[in-house]
């Protein structure tokens, strides 16, 4: 049965990967060279709202908040103004707002240490994993309610409702990162999510996964 498993990973990093080279979504916080900085915010901003509204304020909210010097300045009023536009506005305000002023408190510097990085107030498993990822090149997965639906569609359900504490998808996403650039089936599961695997309609019949997926297979008549 483990073999079948890996082999099951195996097809779905292929046939993923495959697909990303051609339909895969271009943002600005994917290009190279972005700071530190540029890659958590991208990565708050991008918490529970479509990457497509944020493609397009990303740079707004970079002019006016270039650093976390800038950042921890900022009044928390100010900031909720500047947030409007994408909604959960006070709600982000505060979290940036209580998150630059603790990294000010560190010097501005991010910890390597995960444990460190934990104690970030507002950070998060998932922003943690993303630090982790793109700052650190390791092997982490971006996992949110998007992959969540993607991998329990293709490998079969979770056991537990906090995709946080779930140990099968937890180690799932971690095991679907082995042998490929993690960096890359990160983005490409997250776009797959988006233009395919979508929560309502998914697209099934264009999927290339489609005759290895536990979805498919339950649901087609
Ligand atoms: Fe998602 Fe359907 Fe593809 Fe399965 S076959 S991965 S449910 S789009």
């Amino acid at each position: 049965a483990a073999n079948i498993e890996i082999e099951r990973i195996k097809y779905f990093q292929g046939k993923l990967l495959a697909w990303w080279k051609d339909h895969g979504r271009h943002f600005p916080w994917r290009e190279e060279f972005l700071s530190d900085y540029e890659l958590i915010i991208a990565e708050i901003l991008l918490q529970r709202t479509k990457a497509e509204t944020i493609a397009n304020y990303y740079k707004i909210f970079l002019e006016s908040y270039p650093s976390w010097q800038s950042l921890a300045a900022a009044r928390e009023s100010d900031l909720a103004f500047l947030l409007k536009p994408i909604g959960l506005y006070n709600q982000r305000a505060k979290r940036i707002s209580a998150l630059a002023k603790s990294m000010k408190q560190r010097g501005f510097i991010i910890p390597h240490d995960r444990t460190l990085l934990d104690e970030i107030p507002f950070m998060g498993q998932y922003i943690a994993n993303a630090v982790e990822l793109l700052i650190y090149n390791q092997a982490k997965p971006l996992l949110d309610v998007n992959m969540a639906r993607v991998l329990e569609r293709y490998f079969g359900p979770r056991q537990k409702a906090d995709i946080r504490y779930d140990p099968y998808l937890q180690s799932l996403a971690h095991e679907i990162l082995v042998d490929v650039n993690a960096k890359e089936i990160n983005w490409a599961i997250l776009d797959f999510a988006a233009l395919i695997c979508q929560s309502r309609t998914p697209k099934c019949l264009t999927c290339s996964l489609s005759i290895n997926c536990k979805y498919y297979k339950n649901n087609k008549n």
